[in-house]
């Protein structure tokens, strides 16, 4: 074939992922044996029935059209809604823009506020395709490292060190993946000063916004920050519908107007039937709560698990649907351990290097599993740690 593009090819640089471990997991799951999968974060649970019985009755009622770009009306609307209730902004259906999931308003985020050349920073960890998100726009980035005994807080003065004229953005995550940090209203102050007093904008990934413990703040609440904040979200984590593809960006109207002729160029809009089911999942809260709930009492149990393990630290863990285990004191190759761990006691985490060397020496492990498999797998790990020589 003709030469592909040099941006395509550099989106995902070819080479190691780190995603060796789960697919040798997941393969020898396939193959029958019985591993415990705590390396992804898709829910182990089906959409709520309501969702599913909206969805159906859209179709039935023939919403197969073309849609508007932004999303229809009455989705932006309820997304104004939520927005409101996730930033503590008042937010109206101008300062919307639907997309097919986060990873798609991200995309659409970074197009938006970074032109070819320019640069932006990143805090790590991070979400593993934060980078080729900005490759494919051609931009520059500079990944500031937090520090595990920080619990994986980001330190102000880290990132403004890492401030560059061509830089325009930060993007941060929180709750975050994969530490399960989320940031103190301290340093999204700290975050928020430096993008006032650079002129930056903000990327603020708040996908796990309804799974953070306690009461969830936003920098868009902060002061100055809702004209230079984009905040990505989604239906995937906390009304449990990944696979439906259903996300949103809640930025400045000027640059929504601007938004609308990027989906015009790539989703020309959402299916309908989807939208129509996703206002009816935001107006009933259809699963919110018990999502929530659910992931809470997860992390509870896993950590009263793993607490009293010698050598075992917990970091970050406070949100999300992660926890991160500090093995230093172990092993400090988080990875060759993950492969042990495997091997010995068939229980699949994510080595933490996988997510940048802030996380070297840990393992994620993911809470989407049921309670008893949680307790299953953190018997493992104690036994494996025990024997671990
Ligand atoms: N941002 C973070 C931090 C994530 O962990 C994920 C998915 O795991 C996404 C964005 C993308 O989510 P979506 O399924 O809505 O595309």
């Amino acid at each position: 074939m003709p030469k592909p593009s040099d941006r395509i090819s550099g989106i995902v640089p070819s080479g190691k992922d780190g995603w060796e471990i789960h697919f040798a997991a997941m393969n020898r799951k396939q193959a029958g044996e019985n591993i415990i999968m705590l390396s992804v974060g898709d829910h182990d649970f089906d959409s709520p029935s309501e969702t599913v019985e909206a969805c159906i009755a859209a179709l039935r009622a023939g919403h197969h059209h073309y849609t508007q770009l932004p999303g229809i009306p009455r989705l932006r609307e309820a997304m104004a809604k939520i927005s409101t209730q996730c930033t503590g902004v008042a937010t109206t259906s101008n300062e919307i823009i639907a997309t097919p999931g986060g990873q798609a308003a991200l995309y659409a985020a970074v197009q938006a506020v970074l032109d070819p050349g320019q640069h932006a920073i990143v805090v790590a960890p991070y979400y593993a395709t934060y980078p080729g998100t900005f490759r494919a726009a051609g931009a520059d980035f500079t990944v500031v490292e937090t520090r595990a005994e920080d619990g994986f807080q980001p330190r102000a003065e880290d990132i403004l060190k890492a401030v560059r004229p061509s830089t325009r953005a930060i993007l941060i995550n929180t709750p975050n993946n994969p530490t399960g940090a989320v940031y103190s209203r301290q340093c999204l102050e700290d975050i928020a000063k430096i993008c006032r007093e650079q002129d930056l904008w903000l990327l603020s990934d708040e996908v796990y916004w309804t799974l953070g413990g306690g009461e969830h703040v936003s920098p868009r609440a902060l002061p100055g920050m809702v004209e230079r904040t984009l905040v990505i979200n989604s239906m995937s984590k906390s009304h449990g519908m990944t696979g439906w593809r259903i996300g949103w960006l809640t930025a400045p109207a000027d640059l929504v107007t601007l938004l609308i002729s990027l989906n015009l160029v790539t989703t020309y809009g959402l299916p309908d039937f989807i939208s129509r089911a996703a206002v009816e999942a935001f107006d009933n809260a259809y699963g919110v709560k018990e999502i929530a709930e659910r992931y809470a009492s997860r992390r509870n149990l896993f950590l009263d698990e793993v607490r009293g393990l010698n050598n075992v630290t917990v970091r970050g863990s406070e949100g999300g649907m992660y926890v991160m285990l500090d093995i230093r004191a172990i092993e400090p190759d988080c990875e060759k351990f993950a492969w042990a761990l495997l091997e010995a006691e068939k229980v699949a985490v994510m080595p933490g290097v996988s997510f940048g060397d802030a996380a070297a020496g840990h393992l994620r492990v993911s809470l989407c599993q049921p309670e008893e498999i949680l307790k299953e797998a953190a018997g493992r790990l104690r036994r494996f740690v025990g024997a671990y020589e």
